[in-house]
């Protein structure tokens, strides 16, 4: 690190279970991170903020102005502009050391393969369970760390999924593909502008963690946060041997 990084990192680096070595990997570090919305957006900011190298950002849609009362990377002139070309800005303006890739589509297939195996960790900050269950397929394929959230209305969810581990449970063991789950989505059920910056931010700090190596990350907890009553709620997972996504992983 130069002298201006040593500043610009200084409040991570005086933590004790950082240090100048968890930020270092966090220097080093590739995070992907799927949407560039309500949860994509704090995410993104404070992944950008704290100092991880590179952010790939992914995302097919423009920014629209219902999305503004809550995906704080996106302002009022951004409107009608890819949301991934918006968000970039926004990072760079935040921190021009990290390298922000943009990728305006919603990836899929190979080009959603290619992008994980590149990555160290990787955020589900989607809002549809196509998307939320192809992005789990290819990180149990590539045995990278998932950081998945979720939020609707005024309830909001997150989990850790560490596929580096051949004990650590997945996306589909919790919701199977082919179980009837209602899609909830804000354009219908609409969503409480600061329940996506909280998960978001989580998602973020989760990261960090899986990436620094520092703490004890979420692998293993659903917690459940009823923003209405302020209630949180923890439920233990456990993998699905039977699970048609990850059962078959050589262990
Ligand atoms: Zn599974």
């Amino acid at each position: 690190m130069n002298d201006e990084q040593l500043l610009r990192y200084s409040r991570h680096i005086l933590l004790d279970e950082f240090g100048v070595e968890a930020q270092e990997r966090l220097l080093a570090a590739r995070a992907l991170i799927v949407g560039a919305g309500g949860l994509g957006s704090p995410a993104a900011m404070y992944l950008a903020a704290a100092g991880i190298g590179r952010i790939a950002l992914a995302d097919g849609d423009v920014v629209d102005l219902t999305n503004l009362q809550r995906q704080i990377l996106h302002a009022t002139r951004s409107v009608g502009t890819p949301k991934v070309e918006s968000g970039r800005e926004t990072l760079a303006r935040l921190n021009p050391d990290v390298q922000v890739e943009a990728i305006a589509m919603r990836l899929e297939g190979e080009a959603l393969d290619a992008q994980v195996a590149r990555s160290d960790v990787v955020l589900d900050c989607s809002d549809n369970f196509a998307t939320r269950h192809a992005v789990n397929r290819a990180c149990v394929k590539h045995a990278r760390p998932l950081v998945s959230g979720a939020g609707v209305r005024f309830d909001g969810q997150l989990t850790v999924f560490d596929l580096r581990s051949p004990q650590s449970a997945c996306y589909e063991c919790l919701f199977p593909e082919d179980a009837e789950l209602e899609e909830m989505r804000c354009a219908v059920m609409g969503v409480f502008a600061p329940l996506t910056g909280i998960v978001g931010t989580m998602q973020a700090a989760e990261a960090l963690k899986l990436v620094a190596g520092v703490g004890e990350t979420l692998a293993g907890r659903l917690v459940i946060f009823d923003a209405l009553n302020a209630q949180w709620r923890e439920i233990r997972l456990a993998r699905d041997p039977g699970c048609k996504v990850c059962g078959k992983r050589a262990r």
